[in-house]
């Protein structure tokens, strides 16, 4: 496997030096993990022509030689990163104008720069990382393909134990164990388990709401494997499912394969977002699908790029996106069916296959 670091290093350099700046100051821990390897909680990381130099503690001085000591001059500072990055940047060769993520720097912290850098220009830019992370490389795509088949497999350990009478609480313990049995690394975001009118809430907290026979049961959840996620959700239902269940599940489903299988990159998040909601539209239930069809993931959650009716951008080639779309009637329930596609250059793959019919589980 090649090293991917120095090309995301070089990509980066070119685009700092398209924005006249000498130097950037990375902040967003993800960002530094992606350029220099590190995974530890607490950086800086300065990336100029010549030097990248990463920033760190003493609780990781072992592990950041380790993860990042390749591609980046390792410093430790037992006191503040701060104090020793007035330390770090004077000794850098050419560095006068420095660019800093203004998304990710605490509004302290921007006060640090401009009370003790004053030495230095200092210039805000937006997603210079990012827009590198949007195109996953053959190693990212293979991380979050295992993390997709991880949380497959978890699924189906998980299900083979939900009865009626489980509390939501105790089915997302059930399900958050058999993630950890197989081998997960922790969990993206708080998994939701939303059962009966739970599941018409989009992003429900699983409660101490009790299974009954016929609920449906919403679980949205993922794995990690080596620091990328899975995102994934099905909807079951306890016991027989009922005609109106039925028929709501297999729109948003004929409504998820039709995003999952047509969409491409070059396509804008607009027009892929339309690809499933003018299904949904057509058989009545527009208003009820409300939030976005998906979202890029990989060191995070929620990437870009965007899959939505505001999202005007084409999706990039490589770019691994969720789609997600669900229909959700206030009182009486929802369905959301989500996968995971990477946009290669023969059209999605699934990087997700856990069966999509309405499972009838306990
Ligand atoms: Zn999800
Ligand atoms: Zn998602």
């Amino acid at each position: 496997v090649t090293d991917a670091r120095p090309a995301r290093l070089a990509a980066l350099r070119a685009r700092l030096l398209a924005r006249e700046v000498d130097a950037l100051l990375v902040s967003a821990l993800p960002n530094v993990r992606y350029l220099t390897g590190f995974s530890g909680s607490h950086a800086l990381l300065v990336v100029s022509a010549r030097d990248v130099v990463l920033l760190t503690d003493v609780r990781y001085a072992t592990q950041a030689e380790a993860e990042a000591g390749a591609v980046a001059r390792v410093e430790i500072e037992p006191v503040s990163l701060w104090t020793r990055l007035w330390r770090v940047l004077p000794a850098l060769a050419g560095v006068t104008r420095v660019g800093f993520e203004s998304a990710h720097l605490a509004h302290r912290d921007a006060q640090r720069v401009l009370d003790q850098g004053a030495r230095w220009t200092w210039w805000p830019l937006v997603d210079e990382v990012e827009a590198l992370r949007e195109r996953k490389d053959a190693g990212e795509v293979a991380a979050i393909r295992a993390a997709g088949a991880l949380a497959g497999r978890a699924l189906a350990r998980a299900l083979a134990e939900v009865r009626v009478g489980l509390s939501e609480t105790a089915v997302a313990g059930i399900l958050e164990r058999a993630l950890r049995d197989e081998g997960s690394e922790g969990f993206p975001f708080p998994t939701i388990v939303a059962s009966g009118p739970q599941s018409a809430l989009p992003h429900a907290r699983p409660s101490r709401r009790v299974l009954a026979r016929g609920d449906l049961l919403l679980l949205d959840f993922g794995a990690v494997v080596d620091g990328y996620v899975s995102d994934v959700t099905r909807t079951v239902v306890l016991g027989a499912a009922s005609p109106e269940q039925a028929e709501l599940h297999a729109v948003v489903r004929e409504a998820q394969a039709r995003a999952r299988t047509g969409v491409r990159a070059g396509m804008s998040g607009r027009d892929a977002d339309a690809l499933a909601r003018r299904y949904i539209d057509d058989r009545g239930w527009g208003e009820a699908f409300g939030h976005s069809l998906g979202h890029g993931i990989g060191l995070e959650v929620h990437e870009g790029p965007r899959l939505s009716r505001a999202a005007e951008a084409a999706l990039p080639p490589g770019a691994v996106v969720t789609i997600e779309p669900g229909v959700y009637r206030p009182g009486w329930g929802g369905v959301r069916i989500e996968d995971d596609v990477w946009l290669g250059p023969d059209g999605p793959d699934p990087l997700t296959d856990f069966p999509r019919d309405l499972l009838e589980v306990g």
